[in-house]
């Protein structure tokens, strides 16, 4: 039926003869005895979800169930809720910026320490998908565009993550780069550039890092859904590269029972529903799938269930019951980590006659603009998000860590957001308790009260934990009630956003009566659901009593969100004209631009590289009046900057978590160095981009066309300049290339070790990334292959005039490439180049290498 069969479980077994008859062994049962005991439809209930996050226990065998959690933001716990806050990390590739593994290990390993204190088994994390496309909209959720830069880092944050006894789960296996049409595109591509590209970070992880979930993701690679791939989940990933852990579905990507069985998927989630349960224990009495495929599977499950504490005999976490639940606290990840991991990942693009570091003493003004210096983009949205424990906001932190004698201006400049914001803390009450925030009650179809509770957030999600009679389809609502105190007089822009009929009244008068529509990926009525809006005048000081309704529409999926939003109806010419004042009065200008709110996201790509809203001109206008202003980039991904050369210095801070002030005001004070090399070209022009939008076309079809020509590949094939290239980024102090030791000749097969010395030459210690790239003997570019690809880096420290030297490995693999006709790798003998330095366009040492087969 399958072909060939598993051979990745080794496990020693004890057979029974009947799958129901009783096992007596005289010796500590191997998972595969625990599962081989198990009649068969236990063994199938076990392989759905119990819910929305958990796996099922099954009493017989001392099974807990076993809690997921979203990643990588952080981790999320089974509520999206600001009553049970999670520390929120800077986004993936501000890490990858860091280019650092022992610093994203230690992140990883204090976020496994706070999923354990919360109860959670699995995190769903990390995702290590390529950022194929700068447009991609969970780019920020990826490490990096290079397969060697994401290796490294993602190993480390697996092993961090499961040094906590928490399982890490490496997603989304494979090609899901983009996510227009995220449920359906087909990535064609060859097996050359899925082995050498795309498989490379999972290999990693599986092979190095050991890592003990993958998940299999909603794309389909070759015509073949990634769930039912057999090729790749069988014959690669278990048999091949000897993965002894459990392939999970991403949530409700099985959609086939016998397929997904048969292409070995081990757990299905979410559940209890799924296309397995009743259906696939018919399969097995028919036949058409065995029961040694199923105990495969169960046997998996208890590995990991082993592994994490959830078997009665492990020790490891005994609790099941979730601590946010009941009122314990989390051991949140320690903020001081957070502030160095996000200073470590700011990258100085640019700095025109040492503008940065501010030296406080100098200045006795400073304007603070931008949309993203007083409501900044903490981390990037969809089922990675988090309630934050807080936010350090530029504005605020910066304010802080100077000294009272500088004259600090605050001002937005123009607005980004696409959706109405939520109203500032502090401007809602809830009118029951007389406290900050919102009354919020379930309510039946009549309206009569089924439970209720206070909240300070008006921006509610949930996946489940509502009563029964609510949710898509059912008869319920609900309703928030609460008391908007405007701080100033004029026209108000309202909203009500969720997915379904929405109602707002203020004052008992109804302003909004509508439904919206649903959008057709679930985890957008989380996202962005759909919004109606309300233009309301209303008087500073004068409250207005707001009730929001909402029935959660028939046929809706997905979490279920409300949200209430208000803002006061502004001008961004006059945004503009009293930020570019602003400016002008001050010594020096801060502007923080980037994303807004829903810019990037799961769920949907950009549609541009172009900052949101008028925020170009915020810069280009700041900067005609000041010339000592400092721009702050906050994406995650790459964007436009036309107006770089006009700033005195240029931070690209992606989407650096809570600690975004706090880190921000370290390093442009000084007070830490700018760690952060570029993890992603970033692009002089969209047209220059090898890929840019990645809508499938046809059935669906999303051909990897450009092969193994993705970022900087891309770039240096085309003989392309980026505004900045792959791997740059400035510190405070200078660097010298000194030496590159580097043995004339290797042998097929092994690795080479490089020993590079580099010298401190400016004034202040400093951090400096050591990057080694491979070019192939001959003219690799006219066999479509990169002119050179990053095969090892280090991080160096040195004081001021200080030499040192950094060793590195770059492992035979860089040297091969896999042939598709003989279906291997091969190394081809001949003149390899290694050249090293600090950026892919800054290569200033150079030696061969001879390859001899
Ligand atoms: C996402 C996964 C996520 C899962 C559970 C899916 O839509 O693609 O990354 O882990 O939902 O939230």
């Amino acid at each position: 039926m399958t072909g060939q069969p598993l051979t990745a479980d080794t496990t020693d077994t004890v057979a029974t003869d009947t799958a129901d008859a009783p096992l007596v062994l005289t010796r500590r049962p191997t998972e595969r005895d625990l599962a081989r005991a198990l009649p068969v439809a236990e063994k199938v209930r076990l392989l759905s979800g119990a819910d929305s996050w958990r796996t099922h226990d099954s009493a017989a065998i001392g099974l807990r169930s076993m809690l997921t959690s979203d990643g990588p933001n952080g981790v999320r716990g089974t509520r999206k809720d600001e009553r049970h806050p999670s520390a929120c990390l800077p986004c993936p590739s501000a890490l990858g910026a860091t280019w650092d593994a022992r610093l994203v290990y230690r992140v990883a390993a204090a976020l496994g320490a706070e999923a354990r204190s919360k109860g959670v088994d699995i995190l769903l994390a990390p995702t290590v998908n390529l950022m194929r496309t700068p447009l991609g909209g969970r780019g920020f959720e990826f490490f990096a565009e290079d397969p060697v830069l994401t290796s490294g880092l993602a190993a480390a944050y697996v092993r961090g993550v499961q040094s906590a006894g928490v399982a890490a789960t490496v997603k989304h296996f494979v090609a899901n780069d983009s996510e227009t049409e995220r449920w359906t595109y087909d990535v064609r591509l060859s097996e050359s550039v899925l082995r050498e590209l795309y498989l490379v970070p999972f290999e990693a992880c599986v092979q190095e890092a050991g890592a003990w979930l993958v998940m299999a993701a909603y794309n389909k690679v070759n015509g073949t859904p990634m769930t039912e791939n057999v090729r790749l989940l069988r014959d690669v990933l278990k048999n091949e590269w000897g993965f002894d852990g459990v392939v999970a579905s991403d949530w409700h990507a099985a959609r086939s029972t016998h397929e997904t069985a048969a292409a070995t998927l081990d757990l299905s989630m979410p559940g209890p529903e799924g296309p397995w349960g009743e259906r696939l224990v018919r399969a097995v009495d028919e036949g058409t799938v065995t029961e040694d495929l199923l105990d495969d599977k169960v046997a998996r499950l208890l590995r990991l269930a082993r592994r994490v504490g959830a078997l009665a005999e492990s020790t490891g976490q005994a609790d099941p019951d979730h601590p946010a639940l009941n009122g314990r606290a989390p051991a949140l990840v320690d903020a001081g980590l957070l502030r160095h991991a996000a200073a470590e990942s700011f990258v100085l693009l640019r700095n025109a006659e040492g503008a940065l570091p501010l030296d406080p003493g100098a200045i006795t003004s400073l304007a603070i603009v931008g949309p993203n210096s007083v409501n900044p983009v903490i981390q990037g949205g969809g089922s990675a998000g988090v309630s934050p424990v807080y936010v350090a906001t530029p504005a605020e932190s910066l304010r802080a860590a100077l000294p009272a004698s500088v004259a600090v201006t605050s001002s937005a400049g123009c607005q980004t957001w696409t959706s109405v914001p939520e109203p500032p803390p502090g401007s809602l009450t809830d009118p029951l308790t007389g406290t900050p925030g919102l009354h919020l009650e379930f309510a039946d179809s009549g309206g009569a009260m089924i439970a209720a509770e206070h909240r300070e957030s008006a921006n509610l999600a949930w996946w489940d934990g509502v009563p029964d009679t609510i949710g898509w389809g059912k008869p319920g609502r609900i309703v928030l009630t609460t008391s908007f105190l405007p701080e100033v007089s004029g026209n108000h822009l309202l909203s009500v956003s969720g997915v379904g009929g929405l109602l707002l009244e203020a004052d008992g008068v109804t302003v909004i009566d509508d439904e919206t529509a649903v959008p057709d990926d679930p985890v957008e009525a989380m996202t962005r659901p759909g919004e109606l809006r309300a233009a309301l005048w209303l008087e500073a000081g004068a409250p207005a009593l707001l009730r929001v309704e909402f029935a959660p529409a028939a046929d809706g999926a997905g979490p279920l969100a409300v949200r209430l939003g208000i803002v006061p109806a502004t001008d961004d010419d006059d945004l503009l004209a009293s930020a570019e004042q602003a400016a002008a009065d001050a010594d020096a200008a801060i502007v923080v631009v980037g994303s807004a709110e829903l810019t990037e996201s799961e769920g949907f790509d950009r549609p541009t590289l172009s900052l949101p809203g008028r925020q170009d001109e915020l810069v280009s206008r700041v900067a005609a009046v000041n010339e000592r202003t400092i721009v702050v980039v906050n994406s995650g991904t790459p964007v436009l900057m036309p107006w770089a050369e006009q700033a005195a210095a240029v931070v690209y801070a992606w989407l650096p978590g809570q600690e975004f002030g706090t880190a921000l005001a370290d390093v442009l004070l000084g007070r830490a160095e700018p760690g952060g090399r570029l993890p992603v070209t970033l692009p002089a022009a969209e047209v220059d981009s090898p890929v840019l939008h990645a809508t499938p076309v046809g059935e669906g079809v999303l051909e990897y066309s450009e092969g193994l020509l993705i970022g900087y590949r891309g770039y240096d094939a085309a003989g392309i300049t980026p505004a900045y290239p792959f791997g740059h980024g400035r510190g405070y102090t200078t660097w010298e290339y000194d030496s590159v030791e580097c043995p004339g000749w290797l042998t097929e097969g092994s690795d080479l070790e490089l020993t590079v010395r580099v010298r401190n030459t400016g004034s202040r210690p400093g951090k400096e990334v050591v990057q080694a790239y491979l070019a192939e003997p001959g003219d690799p570019a006219r066999r479509g292959r990169p002119v050179r690809a990053l095969a090892a880096f280090a991080v160096a420290h040195a004081v001021p005039g200080e030499s040192t030297q950094v060793r590195l490995t770059i492992a035979a693999r860089a040297f091969a490439r896999y042939d598709e006709s003989l279906a291997r790798w091969i190394t081809p003998g001949g003149e390899f180049t290694v050249h090293v330095g600090r950026s892919s366009r800054d290569l200033p040492l150079q030696a061969p290498v001879r390859l001899s087969a």
